[in-house]
């Protein structure tokens, strides 16, 4: 169980540090110029050192912070990590996330923020900001679905409020959650998707498998993003090839290489992760303390 949990988040924070290097690029410019292997080098538009991770996993580390500080009502908490990291002021903000914390800082009620948000943004707010840093939920809450699924919910519509933000992030979890508990990925896959309702999330996840590698679109996009990554993770035949290549794919690559390395670290363990990748991580030793921490949380809320 440990291995799965750490896995996941150690994934998604390789998967941030790597993807980072080519954030924006194309994946034909990425491949043809650097090959298909990837290594912890750092650079990219933030300049990054080798093992610095961006927002994906900052944002990743304050859901499971808000969850192991109050595993029975975690999402205020959650709301506050969020503004105490944002307040630090992060390298990269997402768009949507920058207005939604932006607001909330002015109003001071979460309410009025997601009115602001959605108004701000035309009510284009079903980025992938929501779902690259939801993937503690899955851990904390695997033995309680109704929470699992209530507060899924509830933190994407901290900062993303449309209902396919937070239907994505519901999928995403009881999917994270079923690899956890050792089903197969095609049966896990199932039972996330007998709970979309959402009709063009529903037609995406639904087709996925038959897109062709250069059909992919790695955007912001909460659904493209999705659709990316589970091409990634089920055509993957390892941690290292998912991981590979969803960063290859480029465009929005530390986010989409984020998720998918939650999916995969999940799903194939902490120990299948290469030690080039995840030793050079900066912040490991963090990692691995809030694993150990959503763990115990998860004890608390059977
Ligand atoms: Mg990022």
């Amino acid at each position: 169980m440990l291995d799965k949990v750490r896995g996941g988040l150690f994934g998604v924070a390789v998967g941030d540090a790597l993807g980072a290097t080519f954030e924006f690029m194309a994946r034909e410019e990425i491949v043809s110029r650097h090959g298909s292997k990837r290594e912890m080098v750092g650079g990219g538009w933030l300049g990054l050192q080798p093992g610095e991770v961006t927002d994906d996993t900052d944002m990743t580390l304050c859901v499971a912070r808000g969850i192991i500080a109050s595993p029975q009502d975690p999402v205020e908490e959650i709301g506050r990590q969020f503004l105490a990291w944002y307040q630090t002021d992060p390298k990269d903000v997402g768009a949507t996330i920058r207005t939604a914390l932006g607001a909330y800082t002015k109003t001071g009620d979460w309410e009025q923020a997601r009115a602001l948000t959605w108004q701000r943004h035309g009510g284009r707010v079903a980025g992938n900001g929501c779902l690259m840093r939801t993937l503690p939920i899955s851990f904390a809450y695997f033995q309680a679905p109704d929470l699992l699924s209530k507060f899924s919910r509830e933190v994407a519509f901290l900062t993303h409020p449309d209902p396919l933000a937070a239907e994505a992030c519901l999928f995403y979890n009881v999917l994270a959650k079923e690899l956890l508990l050792g089903e197969d990925p095609w049966s896990a896959f199932k039972r996330a998707r007998s709970l979309v309702q959402h009709e063009q999330l529903a037609g995406r996840l639904d087709s996925f498998q038959s897109l062709a590698l250069e059909e992919l679109q790695p955007t912001g996009y909460v659904v493209d993003t999705l659709e990316a990554v589970l091409w990634c993770f089920f055509n993957g035949e390892n941690i290292i090839d998912a991981i590979e290549s969803a960063v290859n794919l480029g465009g929005d690559a530390d986010t989409v290489a984020a998720i998918c390395g939650g999916l995969a670290g999940t799903y194939w363990g902490c120990s299948s992760l290469p030690e080039r990748w995840w030793s050079r991580l900066l912040r490991k030793e963090e990692l691995d303390q809030l694993a150990v921490g959503l763990v115990q949380a998860s004890h608390q809320v059977r």
